[in-house]
């Protein structure tokens, strides 16, 4: 009697399903994701801009290369490898810090040279802002800067031409195309997986993931920081199994950084956004290192090329 109840078509079927299942666990497991991080300080930060001018950068002392110091040593303990998308006004003053990114092995990329959002600029001061920080970094890092990301994922359907303008600059790839809708940025018709935005141009979205339908962002920053764990590793885990596609991931050294100076006067929404949850930020980050198999975004996304 048992005999028979075990060969069933649904049991059958059942094992089957879990054996659907456990191939694209296993896949999942393999799978490469890419981890990067937006090199910039606590003050350069696109929703402070109001509160303090950029004059005033100079004077505000830099907790950016003790932060990426930190994370350097966090992704050598964890054997992983990361894209870092530098602000050129942090390398110009503080060289150390890409000449450790080079050495370790991690990929320089460029987040142009003074975090301006794309969508404020002209074709032409964002053109400048790109070669210069392009050269900047080549010159500092002594390697070729193919990856470029826009400050606050600036460029959706109003501001297109700044794709033509990044490729023309000498870049491979662009990771500044963010496929959700909120409120200062996103392009939520986008693509979500890496395409060829033009030809010899490969945009790289961050993660979202679909779910009744619209696609909401699983790729890091504030919300990875606000949700429990859980559910950011269950949301990536989704994208590796259900949609079969490598993450994009980013974060930046002041999430890192639970001591950093408040900033004063600033309203209710900036000041959680910027400041929650800092202080499990380095725990969960190590976490998410055991957890997936990391990688720079140019091994990930453009593996003919490297
Ligand atoms: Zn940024």
């Amino acid at each position: 009697m048992y005999t028979h109840l075990v060969t069933t078509p649904a049991v059958e079927r059942f094992q089957e399903s879990q054996s659907r299942r456990d191939a694209s666990r296993a896949h999942a497991d393999q799978t490469v994701n890419a981890l990067s991080i937006d090199v910039e300080d606590y003050f350069q930060v696109s929703a402070f801009a109001p509160f303090i001018e950029r004059s005033e950068w100079d004077r505000i002392p830099c907790r950016a290369e003790a932060n990426v110091e930190r994370i350097l040593a966090l992704l050598a303990e964890n054997n992983a490898k990361a894209t870092f998308f530098t602000l050129g006004w942090i390398a110009e003053r503080h060289p150390g810090i890409v000449r450790s990114i080079v050495e370790q092995g991690h990929e320089l990329a460029s987040h142009g040279y003074g975090h301006q959002r794309a969508s404020d600029q002209t074709p032409n001061e964002f053109t400048a802002d790109i070669v210069h920080a392009k050269a900047l970094l080549e010159d500092l890092g002594g390697v070729a800067v193919r990856g470029y990301r826009a400050p606050s994922f600036s460029i959706n359907q109003d501001n297109l031409w700044a794709l033509e303008c990044i490729r023309e600059a000498g870049y491979r790839y662009s990771s500044s195309i963010y496929p959700v809708k909120r409120d200062h940025y996103g392009m939520p018709d986008a693509p979500r997986f890496a395409y060829a935005a033009l030809p010899d141009l490969v945009e790289v979205p961050p993660t979202t993931v679909e779910l009744f339908n619209r696609n909401w962002p699983a790729a890091g920053g504030g919300f990875f920081r606000l949700l429990p764990y859980a559910m950011s590793r269950w949301l990536l885990q989704r994208v590796n199994r259900v949609d079969g596609e490598p993450c994009m991931f980013y974060f930046h050294p002041w999430e890192m950084d639970p001591s950093q100076p408040r900033v004063p006067g600033i309203d209710a929404k900036t000041r959680f956004r910027h400041y929650v949850n800092l202080n499990r930020m380095e725990d969960r980050l190590g976490q998410l290192l055991k957890d997936f198999r990391w990688d720079r975004v140019d091994r990930v996304f453009l593996r003919s090329a490297v």
